[in-house]
């Protein structure tokens, strides 16, 4: 896939309206449509909290609301604000659960974002809590198969009662009414401590965050067999989580940029940067979109994501091969990182005309320089 065919926006009809999808984008998964087509009621005010591409925000804009459309992925958040545009009472918000201040909404429509852990999970209902009017309904979507019926009870516990409203196969949905005081999510701040190429370090993580509790083994074993010498480096590093693989270089003296597309990622690495007194260009951006155009590099590095949404999905890992091609100095090169299962080294064959194995065992390490 070309960065330009990654990047565009592609129109998809549905009950509701148009919806813009693009590749990397969730929003479109099975409890979407579910809760789409379940939500009903009369209402003034709706938030669409984890609102994927857009498709409830356009049930609920059907049902006469003035929706608050919300989420934290950058690729999901691009069409999403394409969905909307031309809707005019559709508004939309690429932040955080926990940055919410508008409160009072008459409906919350939340699919469970389970695939990203509990403490994501547990801080999206608590701002579906804190932002629900007493009496307003939150209309929750998830799958049996990852923890429905437990988020349900947490749900239950944060709000008050409901009940499941609409299922197919292991889809559920379920409409509770809020009868509780809520206070503002204030998320915990998760620290990890590791001893990565000869330093002790320390991040910080948010929920929701990939790998949030230790290192990922992949992500130490890519550092291991990156150059010795690295200061005065210009490094890429393309999903870069909460800076796992950039904070060490950049403390050994290499000039890193981190683009990520998962907001609360961003923030975490912003905070693991600034405690450890390094800099970095940390960037919000869908694959490379948010970087200067000419901007080239020594060396990139990545450990790519391969699920959107809870699904294996290879769009981002092939968009990355390319936006590495596209963004290495001639002699600059290519590391990357992942699992046996994933067939990466045709599109670096396609791309660079050569990939070398540095290692293979529970992950592979590959290398493609480029000509
Ligand atoms: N480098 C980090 C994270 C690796 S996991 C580490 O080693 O710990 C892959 C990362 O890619 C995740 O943080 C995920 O949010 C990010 N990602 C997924 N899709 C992306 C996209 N379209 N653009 C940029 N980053 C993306």
């Amino acid at each position: 896939m070309e960065l330009a065919e990654y990047h565009a926006l592609q129109k998809l009809p549905s009950p509701w309206g148009t919806v813009y999808r693009k590749p990397g984008a969730a929003g479109l998964e099975e409890p979407y449509r579910l809760l789409a087509n379940a939500v009903s009621g009369n209402v003034a005010r709706a938030l669409d909290l984890n609102a994927g591409v857009g498709l409830i925000s356009l049930a609920l804009k059907n049902l006469g609301a003035d929706v608050l459309a919300v989420e934290e992925r950058r690729a999901s958040c691009r069409a999403l604000q394409a969905t909307a545009a031309g809707q005019g009472s559709i508004d939309v918000d690429c932040t955080l659960p926990w940055e919410l201040s508008q409160t009072d909404f008459d409906i919350v429509a939340l699919v469970l974002g389970a695939e990203r852990g509990n403490d994501w999970v547990r801080e999206q209902l608590a701002a579906a809590a804190y932002t629900l009017a007493d009496g307003g309904t939150l209309w929750l979507a998830g799958s049996r198969k990852a923890g429905f019926e437990r988020y349900l009870g947490w749900a239950r516990e944060m709000l008050g009662s409901g009940e499941v409203v609409a299922r197919n196969k292991d889809m559920r949905v379920a409409a509770l009414q809020k009868r509780k005081v809520a206070t503002k999510p204030a998320p915990l701040v998760n620290t990890i401590e590791a001893e990565l190429r000869g330093k002790l370090l320390r991040f910080y993580t948010f929920p929701g965050v990939f790998s949030a509790n230790e290192i990922d083994p992949a992500s130490e074993l890519l550092l291991e067999h990156l150059p010795k010498e690295v200061a005065g480096k210009e490094i890429l590093d393309l999903g870069a989580g909460y800076g796992a693989l950039s904070l060490p270089l950049a403390l050994e003296g290499a000039n890193t940029t981190l683009l990520e597309q998962s907001l609360t990622a961003v923030e975490s690495a912003r905070i693991s940067f600034s405690r450890a007194n390094a800099t970095a260009e940390i960037l919000y951006s869908d694959v490379d979109e948010s970087l200067q155009e000419d901007k080239l590099f020594d060396i990139v590095i990545s450990n790519p994501p391969f699920h959107v949404g809870g699904h294996v999905v290879l769009d981002v890992a092939e968009a990355f091969v390319a936006a590495a091609h596209s963004r290495l100095r001639p002699g600059g090169r290519f590391y990357l990182v992942a699992n046996p299962f994933l067939k990466y080294d045709r599109w670096l064959q396609q791309r660079f005309g050569n990939v070398r194995e540095l290692y293979s065992g529970r992950y592979r390490v590959l290398l493609s320089v480029k000509r």
